[in-house]
Parts: C-alpha cells; structure tokens; sequence
C-alpha cells in the first residue's frame, strides 16, 4: 500500500465493548458478529476536509470503531486549493439546487485539475473504498483506487441542477454502487445498485458524553463572559456551518418578531456558534450578511470558530432551552441528533433529514423553513412551555438512541463490507 493523500488520525482505535453501556449487549454482539468473516479485510474513506461538517465527523467516530472490530480502516482526505473548494461548494449548492453559473474552466481546470493532481500522489488499494461527497467523485476514473467503490451522497439531491449532476453521473456509476441518507434523495440516471444509511452521532466522543448542567456552565463560562451572554437567562442555541441552506437569517427575522410580540423577563438570547469547513470558503461571506440582518440586537450572539470547540457544543446543546436549526436544504443535520442526545428541545424544519429526526409533537416541533410566524411561535413555546418540550426532547433521544448511533452505522456499513470485501 502507498498513500500519498493526508491520512487522518491512523492509529486511533475504540473498541466495541465500550458502547455496552449506551446501546446493551444484543447491539454489540451483532457488530462482532457481522465482522467475524472481515478480519484483516480493509476499508478506505475518502473525502475533502478533516475537520469541520457532518462528513468528518462522521469518519471521526466511525473508523476508529471499525479498527476496534478488527477490520484495517483508513481515512484519507484530498487536498484542495481555494478556487477547487469555491467549484466544489457550487456543485454542492447547485446538487441541493441552487442554480449558478458554472463555467467549463471551473470543471475542467479548478476541479478536474486539481483531482488530476491529487491521482498523480494517490494509490490506494483496499476492499472497500467509500467516496464521500461531490469532491472526491472524479478520482475514481484516474485509475488510482483498486477495489470495490461506493460513492457516499450526504446531501439532498432529489432535485440538482441538471448540469452538475449529469457531469457527475459517469463518475458516480464507474462505482459499484451509491448510498444516500434518504431514498427521496436518490438522482435520476444511476445504473448502479442503490443503498441506504443514515447518518450517526457517536456518544462516547467529547462532544456528545453525558455532561451535567453545572460542568456544562462551568465550560462556557468565561466565553461567555467575555461576550456578554447571561448563563441565567434562557438561551436559544443555533449550531452549524454558516451556510445559506442552513437559513440563520431566517432565525434571525423570527427572534425579531419574537421580541416584538412578547415581553419576556428575563429577555431570551440567541446564540449563533458555527464553524469553518477547510472544503467552505462561504462561510464568513455568510457570517457577514447575517451579522448586518441582526443590526447590533444585544440579544444576538454570534460565534465562529470558538477553541475547545467540542466540549462547547456539547455545553451549548446542553445548557440551552432550545435548539433550533430550520435549514432550506439538509441532507441529515447531525446537530440534531447531538441536541436531542444532551436532552434538548429542538425545533427543526420539515426538511430532508431533520424530518426523520423531528417527528412534530413527538420528539420536537417540525416546521415549515420559511414561515417566519411559525419559528417565532415554536421559539415562544420553548421558553414557555419547557417542561412539555423537555419531555419530547426525552423521545428524540430514545430515536437518536435507536436508530442514530455510529452503532447502527457500523452495522450497515459492515453488511456492505461483507458484500463487497471478497
Ligand atoms: N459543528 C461544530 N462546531 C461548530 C458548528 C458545527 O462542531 O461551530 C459540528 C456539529 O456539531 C456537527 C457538524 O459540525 O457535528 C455539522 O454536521 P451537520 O450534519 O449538522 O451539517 P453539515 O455541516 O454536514 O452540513
């Protein structure tokens, strides 16, 4: 084996047995179960950031776990310049069907180019490869990779732009089959077996662990001083990527109309935290913008890149009355799932992956993404009605429990190595 693309984190290993506690002894035993015929058999992920996004958290929990069950797991991640990331964000927009204009010297010199340069560095042999995302699709025609490959879709792409998804498309097929998250997210035109896997949060990692309120205060308390943000005051969290499909400015508009239609004491708080993807340079252009919208409201807090970044959100997800992430567009949106762990009501929209998650009334409020009314009244009923909201966020953990672990992502993903690994 020669790799030259960055591997990630290569010796990391968590062992089964250490899940026990959170999903009982029947999950664990199928996990060693399924991979009993797989030792010594490997399993390659490529993608485009190591930091930053559901995708890489994604692997962060999952190879590691799959190491602990004996298979040789590996982790690389493509390397990109600014021009090549700005083409990739585009198809990404477009795939979730935004329309830009895209030109033929972005395809074929910012992207193709820079995958030519990374196929020139890159041979990765292995039994399984799993190609995540847009980016890394046409390296599978470079004649770099042996071994079965499935192509990894986490976003929505039940309606792309046509012109990026039929340039993907002969990429996507050369692979031996794709998965998404949702079946409504499966394009038109693939020749290839389809399957299905969700997304997973892992419980054991920093950010997800069981924390008490008081160790959660403790964490923020000095970033919260330092910005202004009273910890006895109820807290609104919104926590993802500045993106336009994660629609903030929406949340923006709806606490406007909150605070001009109801008298609270003490006055609730909005609370941004979002971070940087190394594959996004939107990011701050978004930031930007939203900033303008909340027009120095002092209720409204925004964070970009805070150190000690996971035990923060995990802090912030705990010590809030409520999440809210009401995207236009989501492939999954692990954030929900993080909230609902820490035991926290969520109000998300009625949109791809946030649906499977928010069962309205039942494990949180479901909501239409761009009706301003109805966020600001779900936004009241957090603050006024914790207890009946508490009591959903209870359920949504037992969901998240069930069926949005890196357990259960384990187990799928094993059936497909023992289909593909011989
Ligand atoms: N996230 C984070 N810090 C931030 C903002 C987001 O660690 O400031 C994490 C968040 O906790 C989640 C991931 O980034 O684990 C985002 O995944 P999600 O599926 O919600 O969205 P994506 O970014 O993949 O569209």
């Amino acid at each position: 084996r020669q790799l030259h693309l960055e591997s990630v984190d290569p010796e990391s290993v968590r062992w089964p047995q250490e899940y026990e506690p959170v999903v009982g002894r029947s999950v664990i035993e199928e996990l060693r179960r399924l991979s009993r015929p797989l030792q010594e058999k490997s399993w390659a992920n490529v993608n485009s950031t190591a930091d930053g996004g559901g995708v890489a958290e994604m692997l962060r929990g999952l190879v590691p776990l799959a190491r602990g069950l004996g298979i040789d797991s590996h982790w690389h991640v493509l390397q990109g310049d600014e021009p090549f990331f700005r083409v990739t964000k585009k198809f990404h927009n477009m795939l979730q069907g935004k329309n830009l204009p895209l030109s033929l010297e972005e395809i074929f010199g910012a992207y193709l180019g820079t995958i030519d340069e990374n196929a020139r560095r890159t041979f990765i042999t292995s039994d399984l490869v799993v190609i995540h995302d847009p980016q890394p699709a046409a390296l599978v025609m470079n004649g770099v990779i042996y071994g079965n490959m499935l192509w990894r879709c986490h976003i929505d792409t039940s309606g792309p732009q046509e012109i990026v998804w039929r340039f993907l498309l002969p990429y996507i097929n050369h692979c031996a089959g794709a998965i998404f998250t949702m079946p409504e997210f499966v394009g038109t035109g693939l020749q290839i077996p389809v399957y299905q896997i969700q997304p997973a949060i892992d419980p054991l990692c920093e950010k997800n662990r069981e924390r008490t309120l008081e160790e959660s205060q403790d964490t923020l308390d000095a970033l919260f001083e330092q910005e202004g943000i009273d910890m006895e005051r109820p807290i609104l969290a919104a926590v993802s990527r500045y993106d336009i499909h994660k629609n903030q400015a929406t949340l923006v508009r709806a606490f406007a109309q909150l605070k001009k239609e109801h008298r609270y004491d003490p006055r609730p708080q909005l609370v941004f935290l979002g971070n940087t993807a190394s594959d996004d340079p939107e990011g701050l252009e978004v930031l930007e913008d939203l900033q303008k919208l909340a027009d120095g409201d002092p209720d409204i807090f925004f964070f970009v890149n805070v150190p000690d970044n996971d035990a923060v959100v995990g802090s912030l997800l705990r010590v809030a009355a409520g999440f809210l992430h009401v995207s236009t567009r989501e492939g999954f949106g692990l954030v929900v799932s993080e909230a609902l762990w820490q035991g926290t009501p969520v109000v998300g929209s009625r949109v791809g992956g946030i649906a499977a998650q928010i069962l309205d009334g039942e494990t949180g409020r479901a909501v239409d993404p761009l009706d301003i009314s109805a966020i600001a009244e779900a936004m009241h009923e957090l603050l006024t009605g914790q207890e009946r909201c508490v009591a959903t966020a209870r359920k949504g953990k037992e969901l998240v429990r069930r069926q949005f672990l890196v357990t259960e992502q384990m187990r799928r993903y094993l059936c497909l190595l023992r289909y593909y690994s011989h």
